[in-house]
């Protein structure tokens, strides 16, 4: 069975510090593939908690779209658990030049565990196992940072990770189900906050007209609106479907 899996779906500070949702990232299985998406602070245990429990023994890779705590926080103990300790060699992991260079987030020691390290660059292919994927232009945040255009079978799937909105996103991500990090409920004019507000995803999914598009990664202005709320309303707005995402919720991609 092939699916996403949205181990938590915190964005930005408050909402993780004070872990009013979980910030755990993305879990995506396609066929015999495992990968797991930006594991975020309290990404190993939420990912034994779940229901059924998730396996991080049975990951083939880790991919990060960005260096920021909320989506690299437990990539080392996620590499740890992957590779049992460090004790069976295996898995690749997916990072942008500066999550391993400067100020990396990624432990020395740890690097060893991993069979290989694929940088992220500008407008590339990866492959890993069954899930083939792309990386668009990098993305207005303050650290590198990438969104994914997924070629999986039989659905399309993309995650448009942190930025500040620019014109060239409507075109970047075309998958059928939009997976979408949206911090904020209102755009804040000239403020240095590189993230995308409703308004954005307005504008983006106006154009794209994804099958299905899943709001996730909600700072604190989405999560007093009620992100359940915000989507039915956009929904209602663009007739187009939209989902908040929870934590925990899965969605089938078979
Ligand atoms: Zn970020």
């Amino acid at each position: 069975m092939s699916f996403i899996k949205f181990i938590g779906t915190a964005g930005a500070r408050f909402v993780v510090t004070k872990q009013l949702r979980s910030s755990g990232g993305v879990w995506m299985s396609v066929g015999e593939t495992n990968l797991y998406i930006d594991p975020g602070p309290g990404a190993l245990v939420r990912c034994l908690n779940s229901k059924p429990k998730l396996e991080p023994p049975t990951l083939d890779g880790i991919l990060l779209t960005h260096k920021h705590l909320d989506h690299s926080g437990d990539v080392n103990v996620m590499i740890e658990a992957m590779t049992e300790g460090g004790f069976k060699k295996r898995g690749i992991l997916f990072a942008p030049e500066d999550a391993l260079e400067e100020d990396p987030v990624v432990l020395n020691y740890v690097r060893n565990y991993v069979e290989k390290i694929v940088v992220l660059k500008e407008n590339c292919e990866y492959r890993i196992g069954e899930i083939g994927f792309s990386t668009a232009q990098k993305h207005r945040h303050k650290v590198e940072t990438y969104g994914i255009n997924f070629k999986i079978k039989p659905r399309s799937v993309s995650l448009i990770s942190d930025t500040r909105f620019f014109p060239e996103l409507i075109q970047l991500y075309r998958g059928e189900i939009l997976v979408i990090h949206v911090v904020r409920l209102k755009p804040v004019g000239d403020e240095p906050i590189d993230h995308l507000s409703i308004e954005d995803v307005k504008t983006i999914i106006r154009e794209v007209k994804p099958k299905v598009t899943v709001l996730t990664h909600f700072g604190m202005t989405m999560i007093k609106a009620k992100p359940w709320i915000v989507a039915a309303e956009l929904e209602k707005e663009l007739g187009l479907r939209v989902i908040a995402a929870s934590d925990g919720m899965k969605i089938d991609l078979d």
